[in-house]
């Protein structure tokens, strides 16, 4: 029985295996098995800026968070974003991941998450200076800083504008506040800086003052404030401190059209019935008109060159015509006399005290015309003793005229000169107390009393 037991056991045994060895299969096949879900049940911790976020089951589940971020940024922004982010991937294994749920890995990024849009700067000589939403903002943003030196008008035709520096527009990805509205790009494009600072004129305050208090000229502070027509400022008006240093210059060609006076020229003409020492206007000059066309080159609205391309008279210049006389005075006088100056008589010819007055004192001011009595040649002209600045006029027929304290004489020894004809201006001049003429009128040398003598 138990030996056929045993051939059963046996019988038994060669045909199944072993329960032992099925354990250990099993166990194998556990542990495998065991072994194959511990390897494949990994996951990633993502880091980042050394902060872990979150665990999501592969890279791509985190990649499609960040695009769905970006997508909605898009939106919000209307421009293409690149995020910045550094993430780095810490595999972990384990029998019961916790998977972090997508929307809280995407809340957590989104509080902490960079990102810059894609934009177009205007890059000046290499420098990329401002940047706008895109390309064709850009365009718009370097039309408007040209047109803000364009000034056409009837007379005025532009032929061409440029910008002097390399100007180039770039695309690239910055932080959204880099971005400007186009507003904003022209003014810092023509004034060279964003930069605003304004002074509120007080109470005493004068240019010169306000720009040395700021470290400025004044012809600065006027530049940086072209609507300053005046020098006088008012209280609490407000100046402009920055003066503008444009990025660009702006060179713009115009063809422009403007009337122009023409300068008149003198004739002269000669009259003998007029003295030597007369002249006269015949004909007032008057400018003539001409239509000049030029082109005009301006750097920044400054103008640098100008270029004349045709003139046409439109009106010609009227000659201004003087008549010169060309009648010399006789040297002989005609025996009558003129008042030489105009004033009063403050001193008459004759005994004065214990002296004798040769003469008549007439008192006029420092300056007035002295006019020779009569036609003659002048014989002295120069200083003499009390008699200051004196005319000595000898008229040819025994009688010679003195002219004393003269400022100023205007006619020299040997000039023939005409009866009326200004010879010096009245002075003070010798011994004299207060401005006059002291007149003389002699025959063969002895002194008469020149009232006898006067034209009525
Ligand atoms: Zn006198």
């Amino acid at each position: 029985m138990l030996r056929e037991d045993n051939e059963a056991h046996k019988t038994a045994k060669k045909r199944r295996l072993h329960p032992v060895l099925l354990g250990i299969i099993a166990c194998a096949l556990l542990i495998t098995g065991f072994a194959l879900y511990y390897n494949n049940n990994t996951a990633f911790c993502v880091v980042v800026d050394g902060e872990e976020i979150g665990v999501v089951k592969n890279k791509e589940d985190f990649q499609s968070v960040i695009d769905e971020l970006a997508r909605e940024a898009e939106e919000r922004l209307g421009s293409e974003v690149k995020f910045l982010i550094e993430a780095d991937f810490r595999r972990i294994k384990g029998l019961s991941l916790d998977i972090t749920p997508k929307e809280e890995i995407k809340q957590v990024l989104n509080s902490k998450m960079e990102y810059k849009v894609k934009a177009a700067a205007v890059q000046i000589s290499g420098e990329k200076v401002v940047w706008v939403e895109d390309e064709e903002a850009a365009r718009r943003v370097l039309d408007a800083v040209k047109a803000a030196f364009i000034e056409e008008d009837e007379n005025s035709k532009l032929e061409g504008v440029e910008i002097e520096e390399e100007v180039l527009i770039v695309e690239d990805y910055v932080f959204p506040d880099k971005v400007l509205d186009e507003e904003n790009a022209v003014a810092i494009l023509l004034r060279g800086t964003d930069e605003i600072k304004v002074h509120k004129v007080k109470k005493g305050e004068s240019l010169w003052l306000i720009a040395r208090n700021n470290s400025m000229t004044v012809s600065d502070l006027k530049n940086a404030n072209p609507d300053i027509k005046s020098e006088t400022l008012q209280i609490g008006q407000e100046l402009n401190l920055i003066v503008p240093k444009p990025y660009l210059n702006v060179v713009t060609r115009e063809i422009i059209t403007y009337n122009k006076g023409i300068p008149y020229s003198t004739k002269v003409e000669y009259d003998d019935s007029l003295w030597s020492w007369e002249t006269r206007v015949k004909q007032n000059g008057i400018y003539g008109t001409k239509e000049v066309t030029a082109r005009v080159i301006r750097k920044n609205g400054v103008e640098v060159e100008r270029e004349i391309l045709e003139e046409r008279v439109l009106k010609e210049p009227v000659y201004r015509i003087l008549t010169r006389g060309t009648k010399t005075a006789p040297s002989r006088g005609t025996g009558r006399f003129l008042w030489p100056t105009i004033g009063r008589i403050s001193s008459p010819f004759g005994k004065r005290g214990r002296e004798f007055h040769t003469g008549v004192d007439i008192a006029a001011s420092v300056g007035t015309p002295v006019k020779a009595a009569d036609s003659g040649t002048v014989t002295f002209a120069g200083w003499n003793g009390g008699y200051g600045r004196l005319i000595i006029v000898d008229h040819g027929n025994g009688f010679t005229t003195y002219y004393a304290h003269n400022s100023k004489l205007l006619v020299g020894v040997g000039d023939k000169v005409e009866k009326g004809q200004t010879i010096s201006l009245v002075g003070n001049s010798g011994r004299s107390t207060g401005p006059h003429l002291h007149f003389e009128i002699r025959k063969n040398g002895e002194p008469l009393n020149p009232l006898n003598f006067f034209e009525k």
